[in-house]
């Protein structure tokens, strides 16, 4: 496993369950997200009516589940949760449906992997909360509507592209989710080590903050790594001293990168003169999946503007050689 992978590692589910902050005030960052989310939970409730159906959509770990269950909560209803590879079969989702209770919050993540079939049961739920059933086989088959209670479905992406236009249309409100500067993530840093009790200076979880790649799911994690050798080598307060000291052990570097985005960007430098070269030659040279490289390894390193993808493949930007101390080659 990657520590700096943004998807959450099975063992750690119950450990980030713990650490949701339950409120929007306790919720750091996404201001403007943070502000709409506001108003409309207000004005829902002042209507009493339950809230819009809402569409989170951004990378891993920025916090999106979090905030379906803290809408559930500041509107005062439960909440479901399921997965679009989940439901299996539109009978699925129909249960589903038909046991939920007025107001309610059904979380649906990785929305854009749910199947097309049990898509078309979503649109008359969504738009005027009934389920169309058909009851019999052939001559005699008859299409009965059921009503279902009113409720929010929060639905959350990693690929808003995968969406369908049908499914993107039939929600109220679009919210997408940045990645966190560095003291926003170390503000996050801050409140996990209050809950669990770790010691720390604040210029130790703004050095956490900065290598964490924009994810408070990251920012968690590698918290947890450094209170280990904290822990062991008997440290009290950890200080900024002993966060870098443990996170060069942990080998992610200042900026985040591990040894698998060393090997991505030095093979292009070094194989390719800092190319441009195509992501399936890069495959063959490092041994990562080409679908790899762009869902996992990419992603961060266009964002930081160390990659740029140009139709002729990969380009590595002056930024690598700065950061790896080479000398940028005269093309
Ligand atoms: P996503 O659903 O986008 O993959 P999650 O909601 O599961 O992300 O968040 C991952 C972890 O990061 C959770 O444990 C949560 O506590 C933490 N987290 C995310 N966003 C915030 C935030 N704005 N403030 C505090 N903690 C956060």
């Amino acid at each position: 496993e990657r520590l700096i992978s943004s998807e959450a590692d099975l063992n750690e589910s119950y450990l980030e369950q713990s650490l949701r902050p339950k409120t929007l005030t306790q919720y750091i960052g996404q201001t403007k997200v943070k502000e709409n989310l506001k108003v409309f939970i207000e004005a829902a409730k002042l209507r009493n009516e339950p809230l819009d159906h809402v569409l989170f959509y951004g990378p891993p770990g920025l916090g999106k589940t979090t905030l379906a269950a803290i809408i559930a909560n500041e509107m005062g209803v439960n909440i479901r949760t399921t997965s679009g590879p989940a439901i299996e079969r539109p009978g699925d989702l129909a249960a589903i449906l038909s046991a939920l209770e007025p107001g309610d919050v059904l979380f649906i993540d990785e929305i854009h992997r749910l199947h097309r079939s049990i898509e078309e049961v979503l649109y008359p739920a969504m738009e005027d909360f009934c389920l169309d059933i058909v009851i019999g086989k052939g001559e005699t088959a008859r299409s009965v509507r059921l009503d279902l209670p009113p409720f929010t479905l929060v639905g959350a992406t990693t690929r808003i592209g995968l969406l369908t236009a049908p499914l993107r249309d039939r929600f109220g409100v679009l919210s997408r989710l940045e990645y966190y500067n560095e003291e926003q993530l170390a503000d996050i840093v801050d409140r996990t080590a209050e809950l669990l009790q770790i010691g720390m200076d604040r210029t130790a979880a703004l050095e956490i903050g900065r290598r964490s790649r924009g994810t408070p799911r990251i920012a968690n994690r590698l918290l947890r790594r450094v209170r280990d050798f904290a822990q062991v080598l008997g440290y009290e307060k950890i200080s900024e001293e002993n966060a870098v000291e443990s996170l060069e052990r942990l080998q992610v570097d200042k900026l985040g990168l591990d040894h698998i985005d060393h090997k991505l960007l030095l093979g292009i430098v070094e194989k390719f003169q800092g190319g441009p070269v195509g992501v399936d030659t890069i495959s063959a040279t490092i041994g990562e999946e080409s679908h790899t490289i762009e869902d996992v390894y990419e992603p961060y390193l266009l964002q930081i503007g160390f990659l740029q993808r140009t139709p002729r493949g990969r380009l590595v930007t002056p930024a690598v050689y700065q950061h790896f101390q080479m000398e940028v080659p005269k093309k």
